[in-house]
């Protein structure tokens, strides 16, 4: 029988284990003659060994003064994907025992700004799901993604397809309003994306649309010009991925909406969905 593990080994394993989940990393498997007998688990933070060692990609870049690091490539989606599906009447629970492991969080500097935490705002059990980049002012304020001026113009392509808001699952790539509405920085987008993926992996909608560069580049994992994402089907998560371009694009420039709704139609026919008769 297995010594009982002293508290600092329970509390530094607690804290790994805690680690992995943020990072979408749920079940562990124990391989006869893999583990050293002693385990040189420290009871302190993840050093940059080890996350190079984790399954989600990190590279790390020179430390700034206001952030102890950067990660330069996004976090992988399509690593660890779980095969098991969440049953549809637990998924509202599921998502929100992922709420729950957000708390009140400061595990990047965005949370120093932030009023609100804006989670997600749907149906759990949505057949389309949208992502953005990260809320701006509005979104801050009330908590939920996509309210604003960008929020009416989705509001109204979701319309156009036929469907109604709450009837999909709207998230962002950040869950924190970066300063003046930046692009979240690597670093922030990769501790937070993890949350995204597992809210992707509960409620297993049959299309993704990323709405603009950022939710493309964190969803498919590489950077690469818009242009050259949209009009085809990707993968993300197990999951269809279409790209378009963010509303709030739209809006500045609203030449691109015909270019939009040829992407939104691409996920029509994914979902078997007809545009309403006007
Ligand atoms: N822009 C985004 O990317 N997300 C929001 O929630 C609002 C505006």
């Amino acid at each position: 029988m297995a010594d009982k593990l002293s508290p600092q080994t329970e509390e530094a394993v607690r804290a790994r284990i805690s680690y992995f989940r943020d990072l979408g990393v749920f079940d562990f498997y124990h391989r006869e003659g893999s583990i050293p007998s002693e385990i040189p688990i420290a009871p302190v933070a993840v050093t940059e060994e080890e996350s190079a060692a984790a399954p989600a990609a990190y590279v790390d870049l020179e430390p700034t003064s206001s952030m102890p690091r950067k990660s330069a490539l996004p976090v992988i989606a399509e690593s660890l994907v779980p095969t098991v599906a969440i049953n549809p009447n637990d998924r509202a629970a599921a998502l929100e025992a992922i709420r729950s492991d957000i708390g009140n969080c400061t595990r990047c500097t965005l949370h120093k700004g932030r009023n609100k935490i804006v989670f997600a705002d749907g149906d759990p059990n949505a057949r389309l799901m949208f992502v953005g980049e990260g809320p701006g002012a509005d979104e801050d304020a009330q908590g939920l993604p996509f309210v604003g001026r960008a929020g009416q113009l989705l509001n109204n392509m979701i319309h156009a397809m036929g469907l109604r808001r709450d009837q999909v699952y709207i998230a962002n790539i950040v869950k924190c309003r970066p300063p003046q509405n930046r692009v979240p920085e690597p670093v922030e987008a990769n501790t937070c994306a993890p949350f995204l993926f597992r809210q992707i992996d509960v409620i297993k909608p049959e299309v993704i649309v990323a709405l603009g560069a950022t939710a493309a580049t964190y969803l498919l994992g590489g950077k690469s010009p818009l242009a050259a994402l949209r009009g085809r089907i990707h993968q993300a998560r197990g999951t269809k991925l279409i790209v378009t371009y963010h509303p709030a694009y739209l809006l500045r420039d609203p030449r691109q909406k015909k270019e939009a709704w040829a992407d939104l139609q691409l996920a029509m026919a994914e979902l078997g969905l007809k545009a309403p008769a006007k």
